[in-house]
């Protein structure tokens, strides 16, 4: 007997500020591409949504211990998450890349961070890539739980880089937040949503089956337009 996601109430944790997937709108409601992306599915899908705007790894965390059934957080899929969570089809293609002030004219590449702090998200793609290099180029990785605090971090010169996921730094580099890109991108896992290992098989077949008919029908395209389209 498969059990469905009809008429459930889910509680789904997700990232704080991680624009355009999620952030909070001028009225303060959580918003970006997750949270749309969540919320249509959920309305296909006969289930309803409780949003819990946690932090990246907090999020990670309720997730292990079952304070929260799914989470949505520009979450890439790698093999050592697959270890202790279930993830949907992937949604969408990331990876890591670095950032730095804008005015900043003494790090033109790795070569440069020697002897310097940078800073990544906790849990995250970009502290693991950030520590896999950086005992090679002779830098120091300071954790921190947000990106909007590492951004800050950077621009206030405590470090002198922050590894993020590229879409994200994109996204605010072209609304202007002070930060500039000189490395190439790294690739890296895609998105996708996640339950707890073997818990919450509904929602995950759920998520799924939202999701392809979404791809299928233009929706889910007009809704990475809506947040990424280019202004015209
Ligand atoms: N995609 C990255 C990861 O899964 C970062 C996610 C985030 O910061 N919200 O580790």
């Amino acid at each position: 007997v498969v059990t469905s996601a009809d008429g459930k109430n889910y509680v789904i944790g997700t990232d704080t500020t991680f624009a355009p997937f999620e952030f909070r709108d001028s009225s303060g409601e959580m918003t970006g591409i997750d949270m749309d992306l969540i919320r249509a599915i959920a309305e296909d899908q006969g289930f309803t949504v409780e949003i819990r705007s946690l932090g990246f790894n907090a999020a990670l965390q309720a997730l292990s211990s079952n304070q929260v059934d799914g989470v949505i957080a520009g979450m890439s899929i790698t093999d050592e998450r697959k270890k202790i969570y279930d993830f949907s089809e992937p949604y969408f293609e990331s990876g890591v890349q670095m950032a730095i002030a804008q005015n900043d004219t003494e790090i033109t590449g790795y070569e440069s961070l020697k002897g310097k702090t940078v800073v990544a998200k906790t849990g995250s793609e970009g502290e693991t890539y950030a520590k896999s290099i950086a005992e090679q180029y002779g830098f120091t990785v300071q954790s921190l739980d947000q990106s909007a605090t590492m951004y800050e971090s950077v621009k206030s010169g405590n470090a002198v880089a922050v590894f993020d996921d590229y879409p994200v730094l994109a996204y605010g580099i072209a609304q202007g937040n002070g930060l500039k890109t000189v490395t190439d991108k790294v690739p890296g896992g895609s998105y996708g949503f996640a339950v707890n290992k073997g818990q919450n098989p509904e929602l995950l077949a759920a998520f799924n089956d939202g999701l392809a008919k979404m791809k299928a029908d233009g929706s889910y395209q007009a809704l990475l337009d809506k947040y990424l389209a280019e202004p015209k």
